[in-house]
């Protein structure tokens, strides 16, 4: 799993969040969950703050990766 960071020029549209759903604003910095070289989607800000571990385990379990 990697996180980017993704910044952008102008204010995104509201995203939805890849691991709790929700929709979120997301700041001119965008945090993008990738797993093997691919995009998983946006990460909101609550989500984010939780910490990389707590990211890890909600996305292995929202997406059904086998722990690796
Ligand atoms: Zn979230």
């Amino acid at each position: 799993m990697q996180l980017q960071i993704e910044h952008v020029c102008s204010l995104p549209s509201r995203q939805t969040c890849v691991i709790c759903s929700h929709f979120f604003q997301p700041n001119l910095a965008r945090v993008i969950v990738y797993t093997k070289d691919e995009a998983q989607g946006d990460l909101c800000p609550a989500c984010l703050s939780q910490g990389a571990s707590f990211v890890r385990t909600r996305l292995e379990q929202t997406l059904n990766l086998s722990a690796s």
